[in-house]
């Protein structure tokens, strides 16, 4: 019964690599497209623009 535990810690093995890639690309190189705000070019991590967020267009002549 060698076999099936060769199998099981492959698949191990690639569920950790798959584990591993995700972990390690999602964090450190998103989207470049993503990094910065459309409007203005704030870099935003992919999250919701604080200077958009903060200072819309109909609030910009306050
Ligand atoms: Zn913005």
């Amino acid at each position: 019964m060698v076999i099936i535990w060769i199998g099981i810690g492959i698949g191990i093995l690639l569920a950790a690599i798959l584990i591993k890639k995700i972990i390690t690309t999602s964090p450190r190189t998103p989207l470049k497209f993503g990094m910065r705000c459309n409007k203005c070019g704030y870099k935003t991590n992919g999250l919701k623009c604080p200077r958009c967020e903060n200072a819309p267009d109909h609030q910009r002549w306050k």
